[in-house]
């Protein structure tokens, strides 16, 4: 039963066209892109749900806030408006600016990550893992085992293990873990929220063995959104009042600013302790610009600090939520197997059940994307065996637990009526599933640990 939906909470004041490029013009754009989904150009796709980051459309409070931007190499009032929006929303008394998220994960893993390091996570999120093995360190996973099974039912289903997290402590020990992580909410695992409980039992744990604990925070106002909705102890606190208590659980967060924080381009790493923030320094100053800036324009962090304001809005949470739990809704009617319950910004489609007769090493996430980019001209992502499978010491390959297919909702952008078309496309590939029979091989292939299916080349062989 689908139900009853929000209908949008905005309405709209300047449109962008698309348009629904024909089959011919599609099967070009595919060969153009060898079959890989970032190989497509924009105006080749109708409906774009590659990723929500930083493809959402900012408030008429944020296209204003662009031009108090100050643009001083030092000390612009710019940053102080951030820094004032962060103390208020998020609790943390330093912040700096980096041109993303993954720019944050640079600083962070660059600076406490040594040779041989752990660090353990409920699950990185791709550039999260890249930036570990860059610095010579392995991420570990600890997340429960629910989030492995897609058709598994669990309301926080990104939380961490906390036996797993315990026995990774003891084995490795303080040395060799500088930090904890916990991605909020869970990307990697289908956008799946951790609860508060399970966020302060982590933090008990880390502060026990002196710790520290990270919040990879893209997401945090969604899953604050999911502690009031299914955590009965937060029922009657505010989003705002979950959000600010899911930060006291931390030491410092990074941020991809692309996400929940409602703006185009940005980063930041908050911090609790002067001590901290100043770690991180050398390397922002190294890689993103002066402290105060960290990559950004001026008129960037005003956007920003606007944006973490209206990210707490129920109203906007409220409908952007339903409005992913209505796709998931309309695929699950149709008989799309998809990772349940909905996250908060993606649908997951299990992949390797919509194609059991393709092998994974065939790679039928991908396969999937090319399907439905040739029916409905709609962009989404595999994230499965080609994204994630790396080969052990003796180079056996290891496949991921879960082969999935990620439709990414842009924030405040597609209507209801985008959101159905996009399911009727799919609930079509669906009937025609049986007969899809091929698979994708790599040509060209960078060697980029875990983020090659940005720029692989795939090549289809019939099976
Ligand atoms: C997007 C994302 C990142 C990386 O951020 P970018 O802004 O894309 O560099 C890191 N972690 C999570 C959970 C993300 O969703």
């Amino acid at each position: 039963m689908v139900e009853r939906i929000m209908p949008e909470p905005f309405r709209i004041k300047m449109v962008e066209s698309v348009r629904v490029p024909d089959k011919n013009e599609r099967e070009e754009a595919l060969k153009r892109a060898h079959f890989n989904m970032f190989g497509l150009r924009s105006q080749d796709v109708y409906i774009d749900l590659l990723t929500d980051s930083g493809t959402g459309a900012m408030s008429k409070q944020q296209w204003a806030a662009l031009m108090m931007g100050d643009e001083a190499y030092a000390g612009a009032d710019s940053y102080f408006h951030l820094k004032e929006a962060v103390k208020d929303i998020l609790g943390f008394d330093y912040v700096v600016p980096t041109h993303q998220g993954r720019a944050a994960e640079n600083v962070v893993f660059g600076s406490l990550v040594k040779k041989g390091d752990v660090i353990p996570f409920n699950m990185p999120f791709d550039t999260t893992r890249g930036h570990i093995f860059n610095n010579g360190g392995e991420p570990l996973d600890c997340v429960i085992d629910e989030a492995y099974r897609p058709e598994v039912q669990h309301p926080f289903k990104g939380n961490v293990d906390i036996d797993k997290l315990e026995a990774a402590i003891a084995k490795y020990g303080k040395e060799r873990i500088p930090l904890v992580m916990v991605t909020i909410t869970n990307n990697s695992g289908g956008g799946q929220p951790v609860s508060l409980e399970n966020l302060r039992q982590v933090s008990d744990v880390c502060r026990r063995h002196g710790i520290p604990l990270f919040l990879d925070a893209a997401r945090m106002a969604e899953n604050a959104y999911f502690i009031k909705a299914r955590e009965e102890a937060c029922r009657d606190l505010s989003v705002a009042q979950i959000l600010k208590a899911t930060m006291d659980t931390a030491d410092a967060i990074t941020v991809s600013c692309k996400k929940d924080p409602l703006v185009n381009i940005g980063g930041m790493i908050c911090s609790r302790t002067e001590e901290l923030h100043n770690t991180f320094l050398p390397r922002v100053i190294l890689f993103e610009g002066y402290a105060t800036y960290g990559g950004l324009a001026g008129r960037d962090l005003e956007a920003l600090a606007q944006g973490l304001r209206e990210m707490v809005d129920e109203q906007y949470l409220a409908h952007r939520i339903g409005q992913v739990r209505y796709l998931g809704e309309l695929l699950g009617e149709g008989g799309v197997p998809c990772v349940t319950p909905a996250g908060g910004h993606a649908i997951f489609i299990d992949a390797a059940a919509f194609f059991p007769h393709i092998p994974q090493s065939a790679y039928p996430a991908d396969v999937l994307s090319i399907e439905i980019y040739r029916e409905g001209a709609i962009r989404g992502i595999g994230l499965g065996a080609l994204a994630f499978a790396t080969p052990d010491e003796t180079g056996k390959i290891i496949y991921p637990k879960l082969e999935l297919y990620r439709l990414a909702i842009n924030r405040r952008t597609y209507t209801n009526h985008h959101i159905q078309f996009v399911a009727q496309t799919i609930v079509d590939v669906y009937r025609r599933r049986d007969s899809v029979r091929y698979g994708l091989r790599e040509g060209y292939s960078p060697a980029l640990k875990g983020m090659k299916h940005f720029l692989v080349h795939l090549e289809p062989y019939d099976l």
